[in-house]
């Protein structure tokens, strides 16, 4: 940074300077008079970590990488702070030295202002605390904004976190998560709740007659199935491998029951892909139904339905049991 002379004998204009803007000139022009002006060059960094300093571009261009030790920022957010823009407000306001880190876009020549001086600033006018008040509040507002943006990103990344990448249903992420809330609140206000687990029937075989590929397929073949049959307020989750499982909220085992043959149907009929060389490969599956018994956990709910489907297996496969 290097000197050039003082505010007074330059030929800046105190109201083409944002912070003094409708301000009183009269009062604020003496206080000006001897503040210093300094040139800095392209990429040459302008913060001074030991004091809280106000620094206002009157020539060139400064960018400002924001404060990095709230936490809230990964550091990476640049703002251009152009001729006649102010920054270091906050940082003269709490009296604390320069967080951000600014740096010339290109030569610049900057107002410095130490923050004794900026608070005789605010003393002298009301329009320069009133100025600094509009400045401080946009600020805020452009964080929160900036703040809410973040929020519904991580949202979204959860969200993805808790979706399996091949079928497009939820994943155990999600299971582990939300089973057990959906049992504690069916227990909590008696309302029912049922799941039926499935399994696709000789995987394995289909896997070597086809290929993996077409293997894929089928799943992706079978969660459509699921979602495609089921209400807005039903769950289907990708258990694990060709394991399927849905959730009904305030469903009975009667009603569950049905769902479970009309998938059963559903799967059957569904044609995995086409080939016009071969009979329509399809697939079947076994489905195990129960409900949520009084008292019950999540995990005793699981082994019920897994038992049930261990059943379906044993009795031929391609059907559905139920736990009693
Ligand atoms: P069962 O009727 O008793 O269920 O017989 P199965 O062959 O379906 O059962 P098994 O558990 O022996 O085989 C499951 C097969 O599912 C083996 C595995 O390679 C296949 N599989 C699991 N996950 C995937 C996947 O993501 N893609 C494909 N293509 N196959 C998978
Ligand atoms: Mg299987
Ligand atoms: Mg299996």
């Amino acid at each position: 940074m290097k000197p050039i002379g003082a505010f007074g004998a330059s030929a800046y204009q105190i109201q083409s300077l944002q912070l003094f803007r409708g301000a009183d000139s009269l009062r604020i022009a003496p206080l000006l008079q001897d503040c210093p002006i300094v040139q800095v060059e392209q990429g040459e960094v302008v913060t001074d970590p030991q004091r809280a300093r106000l620094y206002i571009v009157l020539r060139g261009a400064l960018s400002v990488a924001a404060d990095t030790s709230t936490g809230m920022s990964d550091g990476t957010t640049i703002s251009k702070i152009l001729p006649g823009e102010s920054v270091g407000e906050q940082a003269v306001l709490d009296d604390e030295a320069n967080q951000a880190s600014i740096t010339a876009l290109e030569q610049s020549e900057l107002l410095v202002i130490e923050s004794e001086l900026a608070w005789q600033l605010i003393d002298a006018a009301n329009g320069v605390a009133r100025n600094l008040l509009r400045l401080l509040s946009f600020r805020i507002r452009a964080a929160n904004a900036q703040l809410r943006r973040r929020q519904k990103l991580g949202e979204f990344y959860r969200q993805l976190s808790m979706v399996d990448g091949l079928t497009g249903l939820y994943n155990r992420a999600w299971l582990n998560d939300f089973l057990p809330q959906l049992v504690a609140s069916a227990q909590a206000t008696g309302q029912p709740l049922s799941l039926i687990m499935l399994d696709i029937d000789h995987f394995k075989k289909f896997n070597d007659s086809h290929g993996h590929l077409q293997g894929d397929q089928a799943l992706r073949t079978a969660a459509q199935v699921l979602t495609g049959a089921l209400r807005p307020t039903d769950f289907a989750v990708r258990y694990g491998g060709e394991e399927m499982m849905v959730v009904l909220p305030d469903t009975n085992v009667q009603v569950a029951e049905a769902v479970a043959v009309r998938l059963c149907q559903r799967m059957r009929d569904a044609i995995v892909f086409s080939d016009m060389r071969q009979p329509l490969p399809h697939i079947t599956s076994s489905f195990g139904v129960a409900a949520l018994a009084p008292s019950q956990d999540e995990t005793s709910l699981i082994a019920a339905a897994d038992a049930a489907l261990y059943r379906a297996k044993e009795s031929g496969r391609n059907c559905v049991e139920v736990s009693r």
